[in-house]
């Protein structure tokens, strides 16, 4: 048959068949493949229908060569459409590299008794002369006593009088001394010392300087008049104590003394402990103490305790014209003296 005249009658059998499946349908006949229903109904002559390419092998994944035309479309995915992921909220670099708060130092403060304008307490008026203090029970010399070999043996028992005449011929031999030609030439007189000949405590400074120098006494400027604040804070009288320094002669302008200076007139001051025998000796400032105790430790290593020089306590602290010219350190003095005038049996922490 010519396939011109086949196609109408095979449309017109299909459209018959049609019609008698949809009846059988209805007669309740369903056990009928529905496939074949629809591909009598769908499927467009001369088109293939597409196969699930899940299980077809790679070499078929080749485009077919079938018209453009012919080929059903293939549906694209719908467009994702990406939900933002909430992010943890960033941290600002200049807050994030913040250095960690320190905590605030708290400043040491002083704890004792509170000082005056000067940094000495105000004096209450009630001062306790040495000669009142509390006896003390004899020293008894320990292997830690180490008396100088240069230290002359104290003459005991002695008289006040007595004393005073042996500083009395000392003291003639310091005048007419000339070992240190620079300030033997440049000297208005010698300063010796004063006070009292048989005190239980001997203060020892550096050496004289102008006013001192002038009037030939020690301790008589404005380090003097420092230094009396103290003696009278703590409860001591100047007159009852005795006064010296490590040179007899004032250095020019004031400068340091030479180490030959002071191993010259040496002699001068170990005979002067020798004939006093003191109890305590309290070194003011670097060059006393390092003098007296033949040592080279700073000041600072050698204050806060007692040392001993033959049978006596020694305490160093700091010379008054330092704390002229440094006066938050007169606390420090203060409490040096606090320690000193305890061990004498004198309480200077207390307000009454
Ligand atoms: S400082 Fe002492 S040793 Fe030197 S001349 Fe004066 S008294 Fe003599």
């Amino acid at each position: 048959m010519d396939a011109r005249h086949s196609r109408p009658l095979l449309i017109d059998m299909m459209r018959a068949l049609r019609q008698q499946l949809e009846i059988l349908s209805r007669a309740g006949l369903t056990h009928l493949e529905k496939s074949v229903v629809e591909a009598t109904t769908t499927a467009p002559a001369g088109t293939i229908p597409a196969r699930s390419s899940a299980a077809r092998p790679a070499a078929e994944m080749a485009p077919a060569p079938v018209a453009p035309k012919a080929v059903s479309p293939v549906s694209q995915p719908a467009p994702v459409i990406a939900t933002p992921i909430p992010q943890p909220p960033t941290i600002s670099p200049a807050i994030s590299t913040l250095p960690a708060q320190r905590e605030e130092a708290t400043p040491q403060r002083y704890t004792g008794p509170a000082a005056s304008a000067t940094g000495i307490p105000a004096t209450t008026g009630d001062s306790t002369p040495v000669r009142s203090l509390p006896a003390k029970a004899p020293q008894v010399p320990t292997e830690n006593n180490s008396t100088p070999p240069d230290m002359p043996q104290p003459k005991s028992p002695r008289s006040r009088a007595q004393a005073q005449a042996a500083l009395n011929v000392l003291n003639e031999q310091v005048k007419a001394c000339r070992r240190c030609d620079e300030l033997a030439s440049t000297r208005t007189q010698t300063v010796f010392g004063v006070g009292d000949p048989t005190t239980r405590i001997v203060f020892i400074g550096e050496a004289p300087g102008a006013d001192e120098d002038a009037q030939g006494e020690p301790f008589v400027g404005r380090a003097g008049q420092l230094l009396n604040q103290i003696i009278t804070a703590s409860k001591l009288k100047r007159e009852e104590l005795y006064i010296c320094n490590i040179l007899k002669c004032r250095p020019p302008n004031n400068r340091p003394p030479a180490e030959p200076e002071c191993a010259n007139c040496r002699e001068y001051l170990l005979g002067q402990l020798s004939v006093i025998d003191p109890e305590y000796i309290v070194c003011w400032g670097t060059v006393a103490a390092q003098n007296l105790l033949s040592t080279k430790l700073p000041i600072g290593k050698l204050r806060g305790k007692f040392m001993q020089f033959g049978r006596a306590k020694v305490l160093c602290t700091y010379h008054p014209s330092y704390l002229l010219r440094n006066p938050p350190a007169k606390k420090d003095v203060w409490q040096d003296m606090q320690f000193f005038m305890a061990d004498l049996g004198v309480d200077l922490k207390s307000k009454t």
